[in-house]
């Protein structure tokens, strides 16, 4: 009798979980276009050869300390990263009217086409979203994610995504016992998100350094994890 290994394999979404057996797919997110991402955490990913995901708001790119246009499509049809939707300039969507809602999520996808990047994933500025732009959202978007860190085990609720954001003055030690704890309880997905780099400003709260982000990469690379961009891990686990 011959079992046919694809069957037993660890991937994917074919076993309820948790499963302490497969080991979660690690994503890197950037939000808000910080020119650090492309100048210290691209060339860091290229070295580890892993490709993230870039949350971005169109109508603010390439302004000051942002990285812009050519910077976003060369990430994304040069080096494979996936360019997601963020809103036109990172409104706080529960603040505006349901049609201003409307406009600055649409338009925003609406650049990303434009710019030949088939826009797939959208991160809820803040994490709000009024419930009733939500259906909207979703019918642009297959994948959704919100702003707080839980476990996500299969089957994956795609428009409803957690991450966990880096917070200025954390070691690599935050990040890896995150991803220690997520392998023992046979998470599926983990998504960890940065913002800006190197900041000499210490008065912002989301920058990491480019000796702890690499820290992180090395660990997930000696863990022999698999990293992708949010829409093609969540297709791998569908
Ligand atoms: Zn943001």
């Amino acid at each position: 009798m011959i079992l046919s290994l694809s069957l037993l394999s660890s991937s994917g979404c074919r076993f309820t979980s948790p499963s302490p057996s497969s080991e979660p797919i690690i994503v890197f997110t950037f939000d808000d276009q910080h020119e650090s991402v492309y100048q210290v955490a691209f060339p860091i990913m290229q070295e580890y050869g892993y490709r993230g995901t870039n949350f971005v708001n169109t109508a603010a790119l390439g302004k000051p300390r942002l990285f812009g246009r050519d910077e976003l499509i060369e990430m994304t049809l040069s080096y494979g990263w996936e360019a997601g939707g963020h809103t036109l300039n990172h409104e706080a969507l529960n603040q505006l009217s349901y049609s201003e809602a409307i406009r600055v999520i649409l338009e925003d996808y609406q650049n990303l086409q434009e710019m030949g990047l088939n826009p797939l994933s959208f991160a809820l500025p803040k994490g709000q979203c009024p419930s009733g732009v939500y259906p909207y959202l979703q019918g642009l978007y297959p994948n959704i994610r919100g702003s707080s860190d839980f476990a996500m085990y299969c089957p994956i609720n795609r428009q409803a995504l957690g991450y966990l954001a880096f917070q200025t003055g954390w070691n690599q030690q935050v990040i890896k016992q995150r991803i220690v704890r997520g392998i023992a309880a046979g998470e599926a997905l983990i998504i960890i998100g940065f913002h800006r780099f190197n900041a000499e400003d210490q008065s912002y709260t989301d920058s990491c350094s480019d000796t702890v982000f690499r820290e992180i990469l090395s660990f997930v690379k000696e863990k022999n994890l698999r990293v992708l961009p949010l829409a093609e891990a969540v297709n791998t686990l569908r």
